[in-house]
């Protein structure tokens, strides 16, 4: 037995809006449903903390327009 207790992984999604051409291929692709669209079919990160790091939408933007990275669980603040 251990006292580990598994943290969910979480990740942040970094959108390139002068980059993005609004495909709107990740708001269709990602499996989470991460993104809505903005007016101009763009993604608006809308439910960041369903993501699963699949990389779908940034392998598949074909501007490289979006960066995922893992989020770092923050410590305990002790000097807030
Ligand atoms: S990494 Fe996967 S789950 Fe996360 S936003 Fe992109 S497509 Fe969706
Ligand atoms: S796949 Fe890339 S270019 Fe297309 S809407 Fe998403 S971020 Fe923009």
């Amino acid at each position: 037995m251990t006292t580990m207790k598994k943290k969910k992984k979480t990740f942040e999604q970094k959108i390139y809006h002068n980059w993005c051409k609004s495909c709107g291929i990740c708001v269709a692709l990602c499996p989470k449903k991460v993104y809505d669209k903005n007016e101009t079919g763009g993604p608006v990160v809308a439910r960041a903390d369903d993501c699963i790091g699949c990389l779908v939408c940034e392998l598949h933007c074909p501007d490289f327009a979006i960066s995922i990275t893992e989020r770092v669980a923050a410590k305990d603040k002790s000097a807030a």
